[in-house]
């Protein structure tokens, strides 16, 4: 009998980002647990299969079916700006990251060649290199190839056979180091191999592509921190790199590369695992994000509450930029795409110099294409669908990052930060600030003029749309929650209505920008207060899914909308 998979759902988030960020390193090991921001991948939970679906899935392989999560989207960017020598390096690059893809594969999996070649049929050897193994990615890990048990969940960083009890025990610095993969010697200790050791034939190849291209770089910077990054593969050793790439601040082309994040290691989430991503910069959406953050004293004075809850003065962030990414490799191939960036995690060097932000701009547009239009196309009212954009999409997003900046960080009291008095639902009511604050600045850009293109139909509608793709994200957590919440606030001021009679939302822009401005008043007030009561009651009472929402999940669900995408990606796609 056939086993009827209904995946569900995602989130392609608004890329977003919290303030604190350590959700980032928490959120891949429960699958439900919240919405995955920044470097993190997005999240699938099941829902109950329903009968439509089963119907029309009835005549696809497993192979196949498990194929159709994913909607294929090709990588590519405009090159027509670039010179020779900077094309070329970035050839030498993608060269780079494939090794790192190489790498990835034996800290996940094993031998590549030897689970793919053993695959008769197309589509699960196509499933299987997409999640680099014979585990589910979308689904817990769970294995889709007969023969396959659970995967383990120190991957390849441990021994297959031990426990954690064992490696407590035993456990010393180079055992739980980031770049060490922990074996057993001929006396049955646990022994720490560092990667450059380990690895070293592959990495020594990988530091000559970096060389290589260093070679063409004609951004100083640029140049030194690729010398730095190969000089840093070889030794296990990335501060000084990490800090490189910091101050690197006009370079086009860019690059991610290294074992970076611990998501792979669920047994402990010691070990980083190996990732790249090709990178070119949006210069015009940068220019435009330094001449919005000049805007932000004004917009910050305008804020529809009183005076003393915008009485700081607003933070700008200089280091949040788009890029389009030209090839993704590794850990951040498997499975599900991030869309955004927030690095380095080296703490030392975040107290130095800050983190950078990167919003990659042609990955999201892949996720708007693949999985918001056809969302759209399901639930928004037919005359409004001409108003869920990319460029609105885009612009929501970018905002709702800079809107960040805005509002209040410490309580009215002087009792200490608003983090600290919300507790368990700071994180998720910042988001929800950032959401609502993000298309209040579209809308004042917007009347003053600053904006170019696109109606506020077109923000306000693609916003509505948004939304949707959010809740089918579960509620599972106060992320998920404070995505209910904004929704049940919209339809409860009729900012968006909904017809039983074809199951269609629309938006009532009038009634739309009174609600932006009270939910903006109302989130900025209790953040100000730091009133823990009163937002634990508007999350205990106001985050429930109504019928009406439940039905739309239902339709989005039947109508067999992927679940995430896959790259189409390399050279041939660059030309
Ligand atoms: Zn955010």
């Amino acid at each position: 009998m056939k086993k009827c998979i209904v995946l569900l759902a995602i989130f392609l988030l608004t890329a977003c980002q919290s303030q604190t960020s350590d959700e980032t390193t928490q959120e891949q090991v429960v699958p439900q647990a919240q919405a995955t921001e920044t470097n993190g991948r997005e999240v699938a939970y099941q829902q109950d299969p329903k009968p439509e679906n089963i119907k029309t899935k009835a005549q696809k392989s497993v192979g196949e079916q498990l194929l159709s999560n994913y909607a294929s989207f090709t990588l590519t960017s405009d090159l027509s700006g670039l010179n020779e020598n900077q094309k070329q390096m970035i050839g030498y690059l993608i060269e780079a990251a494939k090794i790192m893809d190489d790498l990835f594969w034996l800290q996940s999996y094993g031998d590549k060649n030897d689970l793919l070649e053993g695959i008769k049929d197309p589509a699960l050897k196509r499933y299987a290199a997409i999640n680099y193994g014979p585990w589910d990615r979308l689904q817990g890990d769970e294995p889709f190839l007969e023969g396959y048990g659970e995967k383990p969940l120190g991957a390849r960083f441990y021994p297959p056979e031990m426990t954690k009890q064992e490696f407590n025990e035993q456990a010393t610095d180079a055992l739980r180091d980031l770049y060490t993969l922990v074996r057993t010697d001929e006396q049955g200790q646990l022994q720490a191999i560092p990667y450059h050791v380990a690895y070293e034939q592959a990495l020594l190849q990988a530091a000559e592509w970096l060389n290589k291209a260093a070679e063409l770089a004609e951004d100083q910077g640029f140049k030194n921190y690729l010398q730095l990054r190969a000089k840093a593969i070889l030794e296990d050793d990335y501060q000084a790199s990490d800090l490189a790439w910091l101050d690197m601040k006009n370079n086009t082309v860019d690059v991610i590369i290294g074992p970076i994040e611990t998501y792979e290691d669920q047994l402990f989430g010691y070990k980083a695992a190996y990732e790249a991503f090709v990178l070119i910069k949006d210069q015009a959406w940068s220019q435009k994000l330094a001449k919005f953050a000049q805007f932000l004293p004004q917009l910050q004075a305008e804020l529809p509450v009183a005076d003393a809850y915008k009485r700081e003065k607003p933070g700008t962030d200089s280091d949040l930029n788009a890029y389009d990414a030209l090839y993704y490799a590794g850990s951040s191939n498997a499975g599900s795409k991030t869309i955004a960036i927030n690095l380095p995690n080296d703490e030392q060097v975040q107290l130095l110099k800050g983190t950078r932000r990167l919003q990659l701009k042609n990955a999201m547009h892949a996720k708007f294409e693949k999985i918001l239009l056809p969302i759209a196309h399901e639930l928004v009212v037919p005359e409004q669908r001409k108003h869920v954009t990319f460029d609105a999409f885009f612009a929501n997003t970018m905002f709702h990052e800079v809107a960040h900046g805005l509002g209040i960080k410490n309580t009215l009291n002087g009792g200490g930060t608003v983090r600290e008095a919300l507790q368990e639902y700071a994180s998720a009511l910042e988001e929800g600030k950032a959401d609502i604050l993000g298309l209040y600045m579209v809308e004042k850009l917007h009347h003053m003029g600053e904006l170019d293109g696109g109606e506020l139909m077109d923000y306000y509608t693609t916003f509505m749309a948004g939304i949707f793709r959010s809740v089918r994200f579960g509620s599972s957590s106060a992320h998920g929650v404070a995505n209910l919440l904004r929704f049940n606030y919209f339809a409860e001021h009729d900012a968006f209505n909904y017809d039983a009679d074809s199951g269609h939302y629309s938006v009532n822009p009038e009634k739309m920008s009174a609600a932006i401005a009270s939910l903006s008043e109302k989130i900025l007030t209790l953040q100000g207060d730091g009133n823990y009561q009163a937002v634990k009651d508007w999350f205990d009472k106001g985050g429930q899914q109504s019928p009406q929402l439940k039905t739309a999940l239902r339709t989005i669900n039947a109508a067999g909308i992927p679940v995430d995408i896959v790259f189409e990606q390399g050279g041939a796609q660059l030309k």
